[in-house]
């Protein structure tokens, strides 16, 4: 065995050793936080229906924003509004000095997915218009009411240390923080927690994949398209050819990779022959350096296409984010603080609702999750998050709490309507009561900020964060 091997051995086996103490050190002292977050409850329901009430899009999260700043500065956070080329992206402060614990906020919505709220049917409150299908309007506000509590007890106690909420925008378009990180927003941060909604009741960890969106586009000539076609050169043809090599690419790639795409410019015409055609493509896998090899294979497909059509392709970086990088000394923290909170309590109603929506959907009627999940090392689903890339670069635990019945998914009308229901503010309440407290544990304990930091060295091989960004890139909005 080299040294380097023997290296990892040790660090393995001290880690687990960390999380096992971690994990069982119950702290006796009882939780302020959870008290607050009781009294306040009401309230916080209201910030979350208010931008349920008001679903914007990324980068366009004007509103949302809003909500969540002002109740930051009512409670003595100093905000900086917009980071870099993001007007939608704020950084609130409280206290000073180390250590530095962070709080994501996301609060963005996704197109089409409007729903009348708390009903267990597919009914648009008005077609084609944006919803909370992710549920970020209890995101957001549970990570805000979350770092409120855990500053109430960091100025009553007079506790070390700063905490901090950063408002990411755009997630859904997978760019909010990975520009934020390339901007400076993260560079005094310590640790981050965070958390998203989920039908599960866990922390979750290492199973989000690596994603890379790009645009393709292809220029043509324009024609009639009957008058003469010979004159024209159809950059809709190169586009259709180029999506065929990338669905004969799916035979070849890692069965956890995934394809998908949008098209978003075919023509404006049959009669013209159009001379522009664009798709937006994703490409996922479980590690940043199989999309990288799906990238240059996407790549030669354009250019490929464009060689047979007689057109020129463009591909256009989107966004891209790794995988996350575990840390288990936060995940830790964050296990023993949701196994000591706990499920959230639904009751008969939200269980009948929850039922009701699963025969909709012809799904199991198995209602919502009660219990907590116990902390195994791949827990999960296999969506992807900018909360990768943010992993890469700062320690960083998330949780799951259930807002929708088990079996439903997000990015659907089924976790829009419960987004704006009872159960999934309970959802909400445990999360934030699990991150207010993970965050006061952050505060007065050196000792977790070392090993946290310590580990992410190790899981990085001690390389420095490195933005997959071009020069210069801007965030774009693919609409
Ligand atoms: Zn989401």
């Amino acid at each position: 065995m080299s040294p380097r091997k023997r290296h990892g051995v040790v660090c393995a086996v001290s880690m687990a050793v960390t999380f096992w103490a971690l994990a069982s050190a119950a702290r006796a002292d009882g939780r302020a936080t959870d008290a607050y977050l009781e009294e306040s409850r009401a309230r916080w329901e209201q910030v979350a229906r208010q931008i349920w009430d008001t679903p914007e899009l990324g980068l366009a999260e004007t509103r949302s924003a809003a909500v969540l700043i002002d109740a930051l500065e009512k409670e003595g956070f100093q905000v900086t509004r917009g980071v870099g080329s993001e007007p939608t992206a704020f950084v609130a402060t409280a206290g000073t000095g180390a250590p530095v614990v962070a709080l994501l906020a996301e609060y963005d919505a996704l197109p089409g997915l409007s729903q009348v709220a708390g009903q267990p049917k597919r009914q648009a409150l008005a077609e084609g218009t944006p919803g909370h299908g992710c549920a970020h309007n209890l995101l957001g506000t549970a990570s805000v009411a979350a770092a409120i509590a855990a500053n109430r007890e960091r100025v009553g106690k007079k506790l070390p240390g700063t905490i901090q909420l950063l408002g990411t925008p755009a997630e859904e378009i997978g760019i909010g923080k990975t520009f934020m990180i390339r901007d400076g927003a993260f560079k005094r941060t310590d640790v981050v927690f965070a958390w998203h909604p989920d039908d599960q009741n866990r922390v979750t960890n290492r199973t989000r994949l690596a994603a890379t969106g790009v645009n393709v586009e292809f220029f043509g000539r324009s024609a009639h398209a009957a008058a003469s076609p010979w004159l024209g050169r159809s950059a809709l043809d190169a586009l259709v050819l180029f999506d065929h090599a990338i669905a004969l690419m799916r035979e070849h790639i890692l069965p956890t990779a995934r394809l998908h795409r949008a098209i978003r410019d075919g023509g404006a015409a049959p009669n013209i022959i159009p001379d522009h055609a664009a798709g937006e493509y994703w490409l996922r896998d479980a590690s940043g350096e199989s999309v990288n090899e799906m990238l240059g294979r996407l790549k030669k497909a354009a250019d490929g296409a464009a060689l047979a059509t007689e057109t020129r392709a463009q591909v256009t970086l989107l966004f891209s984010l790794r995988e996350p990088v575990p840390n288990d000394a936060l995940n830790a923290v964050l296990q023993r603080e949701l196994d000591r909170v706990g499920a959230p309590r639904f009751d008969d109603a939200d269980q009948r609702f929850a039922r009701a929506m699963q025969k909709e959907l012809g799904f199991e009627q198995v209602g919502l999750a009660t219990q907590v999940m116990p902390f195994t090392p791949k827990n999960g689903g296999t969506a992807s998050s900018d909360i990768g890339e943010v992993s890469a670069a700062v320690p960083l635990a998330e949780l799951n709490l259930a807002t929708r019945p088990l079996g439903t998914s997000a990015h659907h009308w089924a976790q829009t309507t419960c987004a704006a229901h009872p159960l999934g503010y309970k959802g909400m309440a445990v999360a934030a009561k699990v991150l207010a407290a993970s965050t006061v544990d952050a505060l007065t304990d050196p000792g977790l900020i070392k090993a946290a930091r310590a580990e992410l060295l190790v899981q990085t091989k001690g390389k420095p964060y490195l933005s997959p960004l071009p020069p210069g890139a801007k965030p774009v909005a693919p609409r």
